[in-house]
């Protein structure tokens, strides 16, 4: 007998669970993969369009619940913004589907650095350091010294320093176009993090306006249900005094 029950117990945890059938497109999906008609938000719901008033308990596929949470995002964000842009319509998909989109751009970004980009990035860091300015300084002052003191009629260079002033001309030609480069890599990579910033702060806004309002509808139910279950201890209640009532006259 009990051997029988652990058997047919050890069948129906073998066999799938019941497949569920979406109220808007027929799909079926397993239990979890469905919500339920009343966890869902009115607007969500509206969005739905479904040609009938659906059952509270009837279930509805997560494609047709993120197509429909999309619009629902889109409408918000159109009624707050006016025309959409192509990145407001993916943000608003991607919040209704929950894909995660932050990102290290900054790993992204070395990672599509071409050799060249790599070299002007390190030389604009070297010539922006305190480590250039002294060793440079200290070339300069050298060369001065070495030419006008030290070698005197055998200097390479003499006073007023006519090489040494090519060599720095020469030095600053090159410099400057190297730290441009490096300076415009580095806005186009501050314009991508602004980007990326202005799509997740999008993202997370339109999130928790959508928590707000599930709460909101949880509230919501919670107190209906508590009213009905009141309602039903005052039925029991009166019911329970006209009994009272009835016996004490009987007696
Ligand atoms: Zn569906």
């Amino acid at each position: 007998m009990m051997a029988g029950m652990s058997h047919r117990r050890a069948r129906q945890a073998a066999s799938p669970p019941p497949e569920l059938h979406c109220a808007r497109c027929g799909t079926a999906s397993a239990p979890d993969g469905v919500s339920r008609v009343a966890a869902l938000r009115p607007e969500v719901l509206a969005a739905l369009a479904l040609d009938r008033s659906p059952g509270p308990t009837e279930p509805v596929c997560r494609a047709c619940t993120a197509h429909a949470r999309a619009a629902v995002f889109r409408d918000q964000l159109a009624a707050e913004r006016g025309e959409l842009g192509e990145l407001e319509t993916d943000i608003a998909k991607r919040a209704a589907e929950h894909v995660a989109i932050a990102m290290n751009l900054d790993a992204a970004s070395e990672k599509e650095a071409r050799l060249s980009d790599r070299l002007s990035d390190r030389l604009a860091k070297v010539g922006g350091s305190w480590g250039f300015v002294t060793a440079f300084l200290t070339i300069l002052v050298g060369w001065m010294i070495l030419n006008a003191a030290v070698l005197r009629e055998g200097a390479f260079d003499p006073y007023p320093f006519i090489l040494l002033n090519l060599v720095l001309s020469c030095v600053a030609a090159i410099q400057a176009p190297i730290i441009l480069m490096s300076q415009n890599r580095a806005g186009i990579r501050d314009r991508a993090q602004a980007t990326q910033d202005y799509r997740v702060n999008l993202k997370a806004e339109l999130e928790v306006a959508a928590l707000h309002d599930k709460l909101d509808l949880l509230l919501h139910h919670k107190w209906e249900s508590l009213l009905a279950l009141q309602d039903a201890q005052t039925d029991l209640l009166e019911e329970l005094i006209d009994r009272t009532k009835k016996q004490v006259v009987e007696s």
